[in-house]
């Protein structure tokens, strides 16, 4: 198995320029006291200073014991399974040992079962696969808490009779009036029965009282007519920007409203819920994230982002409740030149990686300036000269504060245009070592990919035609099946990673994303691309690549002594389950920080 391109792109050396207290907080922690307690001197054996010899004998004892100790007994040994550490050498073990949310020895049942104390717990895994929590390069799950008590998920239901069936045990559980809504996540494609979206009469049908909102991707939303009650919207509402409010020849809602501002504009009308229940939903859609195989992620941040999103995150972190590591780049907007004056005064201030190891801001993205943004369903690439100096002078300032960027660029000429900024500002103020990184590059050549090499930029590829493939070819045509070109990702030798881009536009579950870097097939079973790559390759790209660029190299990405106990055990074996398969995989534990944070009933 070659894992070219995927280790020591990032050397240690090329780190942003902060104090080293601030740089290692939390990635430094791992223990080292096996090795500690070999290198201790042995004691001076001279009469001289005897008193202080005695005082330094008794510390060094006390201090030993207490090494011997920690390594004895680790707190969990999994054993007797096949444990796919996705180390540098792609390393199978049998049995791990954990201690004090550590991983602290990986090896053979017969020596990690040496190393069991009376107070171990030993899990025999039965000869199953275990594989290191998926890390995901680029969600929204920090927006998505808002409606999680709302929402009804069709991710990977590719019937959609079923989806009605969904609708129908919904409406029958609420109370009238409460809001039942997918926030995307989904796309009529992948209906293999019916391939078609939701007419008001139906919705209305099923349900007459409670307002239904369905968003299909991030493109237009279905809603009954109580959603468009609720929702003040009649026939005198004016078009919100850039979306369309449908109306039939009598001038009256159709219940479809079209367009990513008339998406944005329908979901701002859903109540959000109080401090109380938001805190409720951010646990319920971290434990659906840990079921899914889900450990950590870096949040985009998205539309209409506020503190408050923050606020129920860093609450559960703070407390040790947050069973899942957040990780975010802080999101601004700026449309107008004015905008990016705000902006600029507000970046010398920025100060990444205050947090913990579960919630942490780590730099700055998906978008620099608004204007300059690209769309996966427009061909056309908007990079007027005007707008791109705009992004510049906030990239530049970005760069001379020495942070992170994250930069949404999908289309091969906004690529282009974005690399000729980045290296112009890399002859002002050196940007190598920063880590800068595009997310999705959808469209991205050799010779860009090579570019980006010499910036030391990473790539984040993501898995948007699970749902949108079709759609895709619909507007791209043949250049669709190399939309994104993972082979030719894996081949440069960037070091690149998996990710979503759920919830709207994708969904959440990372092994669909697996599934659709190995088979190039959207849900529903169609294929739509040709550059699919090796298993192997799939699983460090959504693991110890991602571990890299969350910044956690030290802590997370492989099952490796000193790195935390973030790992799934598997129902099936994910190295040789049939392809079609990968997608159906799940998890029967979910560990993270040596924590048991999802058990399947089963
Ligand atoms: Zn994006």
């Amino acid at each position: 198995m070659t894992t070219r391109g995927q280790s020591n792109l990032f050397s240690s050396h090329l780190r942003p320029p902060w104090p080293a207290d601030v740089w290692s907080l939390g990635r430094f922690r791992g223990s080292q006291w096996p090795d500690l307690k070999n290198k201790f001197p042995s004691l001076p054996g001279r009469q001289t200073m005897r008193t202080l010899i005695a005082a330094i004998f008794t510390a060094w004892v006390t201090c030993a014991a207490t090494v011997v100790t920690a390594v004895a007994a680790p707190d969990l040994i999994l054993h007797n399974g096949k444990i796919v550490t996705v180390d540098g050498r792609f390393t199978i073990a049998q049995s791990l040992a954990i201690k004090d949310g550590r991983i602290v020895a990986v090896g053979t049942n017969a020596d990690i079962r040496k190393r069991a104390g009376k107070d171990t717990k030993v899990i025999d895994l039965k000869g199953r696969t275990v594989i290191p929590g998926l890390i995901d390069n680029h969600a929204h799950f920090i927006r998505a808490a808002e409606h999680w008590h709302q929402e009804m998920r069709l991710d990977g239901v590719t019937s959609r009779k079923q989806v009605l069936k969904m609708l129908a045990e919904r409406v029958r559980a609420a109370r009238p009036g409460d809001w039942i809504v997918t926030l995307g996540g989904w796309a009529e494609e992948q209906f293999t029965d019916d391939p078609r979206g939701f007419p008001l009469a139906e919705l209305d049908r099923i349900a007459p009282n409670n307002p239904v909102v369905l968003q299909a991707v991030y493109i237009h939303s279905y809603l009954n007519s109580a959603a468009l009650k609720a929702a003040k919207i009649d026939e005198n509402t004016p078009n919100p920007p850039g979306g369309r409010i449908e109306k039939d020849a009598s001038g009256k809602p159709t219940g479809v409203v079209q367009d990513a501002g008339g998406v944005a504009f329908v979901a701002a009308k859903v109540p959000l819920p109080d401090r109380e229940k938001w805190i409720d939903n951010t646990r319920k859609l971290v434990a659906d994230l840990n079921q899914m195989g889900l450990t950590a992620w870096l949040d985009a941040g998205g539309r209409g982002m506020s503190a408050e999103h923050y606020e129920s995150y860093r609450y559960l972190a703070e407390r040790g409740e947050l069973n899942a590591r957040a990780l975010w780049t802080t999101i601004r907007q700026p449309a107008t030149p004015e905008q990016v004056e705000k902006v600029l005064a507000e970046i010398p201030q920025q100060k990444p990686f205050q947090g913990n190891d579960y919630f942490d801001n780590v730099g700055w993205g998906e978008t620099v300036y608004g204007p300059v943004i690209t769309q996966l369903l427009r061909p056309e690439s908007n990079t007027k000269p005007e707008d791109l100096a705009q992004m510049r002078r906030l990239a530049l300032a970005l760069a001379e504060r020495g942070l992170y960027v994250n930069s949404h660029v999908e289309m091969t000429a906004a690529i282009d245009a974005f690399l000729r900024e980045y290296e112009a500002i890399n002859k002002e103020r050196p940007i190598k070592g920063l880590r800068w990184s595009f997310s999705h590059l959808d469209q991205v050549n050799e010779a860009e990919l090579e570019r980006m090499k010499k910036l030391g930029m990473s790539a984040q590829i993501h898995s948007r035609p699970l749902i949108q493939g079709a759609l895709m070819h619909k507007v791209h045509g043949d250049k669709a099946w190399e939309m994104p070109p993972f082979r030719r990702v894996q081949e440069s030798g960037i070091h690149w990673g998996l990710g979503s881009d759920a919830t709207a536009v994708t969904t959440s579950n990372p092994f669909y994303t697996l599934w659709f870097a190995v088979t190039g097939k959207m849900i529903g079973g169609a294929k739509v691309n040709r550059q699919t790559i090796a298993r192997e390759e799939a699983l460090i790209a959504h693991t110890r690549s991602n571990a890299t660029i969350l910044f956690q190299e030290a802590n997370l990405g492989s099952l490796a002594p000193g790195k935390y106990a973030d790992l799934l055990v598997l129902d099936r074996d994910y190295l040789t389950v049939p392809a079609d398969q990968i997608k159906d995989i799940k998890p029967l534990m979910t560990m993270v920080g040596g924590k048991i944070v999802y058990e399947s009933k089963k």
